[in-house]
């Protein structure tokens, strides 16, 4: 079962990203830099794709760090809209396949937002408009052509559908379960 298992992620990681990619939607942004306490623009927004260790700690930084990671490594810059995150799409899309994620155009950059953003109580039900909602987390969405409303709601429910075939491949008989 284990080989069922393997294939399953690998080919999950292949699609969907590897290990920096599950850590950027939960990651914590615009706390001050440790390195540069009391500093100017200390703010850690910036996130390296390719400084990651084995155990999965990340590279956050501020934008002075920055000059230590343009040379080698590719780095996204985490910008606010409402106190949500976003990344530009020009930034993520050579990075991770971000089809189906709602897109928006916010200060003349077309961008993605990381996570599900909290909804007002009844809100999500009632404002559906005829693009539907996000499969993940309900949230209403403004075009047809996506699914989601998020990176991190496609990744969660992306991780979601693969466990559950990997639960059915190894048990057979049980139903599948989302
Ligand atoms: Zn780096
Ligand atoms: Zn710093
Ligand atoms: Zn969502």
């Amino acid at each position: 079962m284990a080989t069922v298992k393997n294939s399953v992620e690998e080919a999950g990681q292949k699609r969907f990203g590897p290990a920096w990619l599950r850590s950027l939607v939960g990651a914590t942004f615009y706390t001050p830099c440790p390195t540069h306490l009391g500093v100017p623009k200390n703010e850690c927004n910036h996130y390296c794709v390719d400084c990651i260790d084995e155990e999965g700690t990340t590279t956050i930084f501020c934008s002075i760090c920055f000059s230590g990671h343009t040379d080698h490594h590719h780095v996204l810059q985490i910008r606010r809209s409402s106190y949500h995150e976003v990344v530009r799409v020009v930034e993520l899309e050579t990075v991770v396949d971000i089809s189906l994620v709602q897109t928006y155009v916010i200060n003349g950059d077309k961008v993605v937002f990381l996570n599900a953003r909290p909804m007002a109580l009844g809100h999500g039900t009632k404002c559906v408009g005829p693009a539907g909602t996000c499969l993940e987390c309900g949230r209403a969405l403004i075009d047809a052509t996506f699914q989601f409303c998020s990176l991190g709601c496609k990744i969660n429910c992306v991780a979601r559908v693969l466990y559950a075939y990997v639960c059915v491949r190894s048990t057979p008989g049980r139903e599948l379960v989302f």
